[in-house]
């Protein structure tokens, strides 16, 4: 039997036929540890996986951990929320190396606590603090982030060029308002110039 294997199976199968990823890994000397194991489906023993394996299963999946391309494609095509729970379990287990693979610079992360997960996407720490917006809590890539003067943009100093785009206007529309009302208190500037234009095709 092959060893130092990462298996990802469809586990799970509690009524009807919902099954979920679970995982197990082989070790070196061959010993069976379960990572994650739910259901009907559940693999729990050695025996359990000779006869997943013999089953021959479509959703199966191994991951030699000893080849690190194995690992990053388990990386890429699983869920980050998995990965990391993987990469959690991994860590927690003695000296076995596995990483996650960042979505932008594909630097290999080998602790839980540097890596970041927006929706389906994995980062590292660094890659996110550059690219990620503090204002709209979203990964856009640091060449969409742009500096901008906190006192205009609610104490942030780099945003996202959607975001400052949506401040500008807000604020456009702000000094329109007033403009308007001064206007209409003063007479200056006089309801009909170009500064209130706008104003003519509302009424
Ligand atoms: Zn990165
Ligand atoms: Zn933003």
């Amino acid at each position: 039997m092959r060893t130092n294997i990462l298996v990802q199976y469809q586990g799970g199968g509690y009524d009807g036929c919902y099954w979920e990823w679970n995982y197990f890994y082989i070790d070196k000397q061959g010993t069976f540890h379960d990572i994650q194991s739910s259901g009907r489906k559940a693999v729990t023993s050695i025996e359990n996986a000779k006869e997943l394996f013999w089953a021959n299963c479509s959703g199966t999946y191994i991951y030699d951990m000893s080849n690190k391309d194995d690992i990053k494609t388990f990386s890429k095509e699983t869920h980050p929320v998995h990965v990391f729970g993987v990469l959690q379990w991994f860590n927690d287990n003695g000296n076995i190396e596995f990483f996650a693979v960042c979505l932008a610079c594909e630097c290999g992360i080998d602790s839980c606590d540097d890596m970041v997960i927006e929706d389906k996407d994995l980062f590292c720490v660094e890659c996110y603090s550059s690219g990620g917006c503090p204002c709209c809590e979203s990964y856009v890539g640091d060449t969409e982030i742009v500096e901008v003067n906190p006192d205009e943009h609610y104490d942030f100093s780099y945003i996202c060029s959607d975001c400052k785009e949506y401040h500008d206007g807000e604020r456009e529309d702000e000094s329109f308002e007033d403009l308007r009302w001064q206007s209409f208190c003063t007479g200056t500037p006089d309801m009909f110039s170009d500064e209130l234009r706008a104003l003519w095709v509302i009424v």
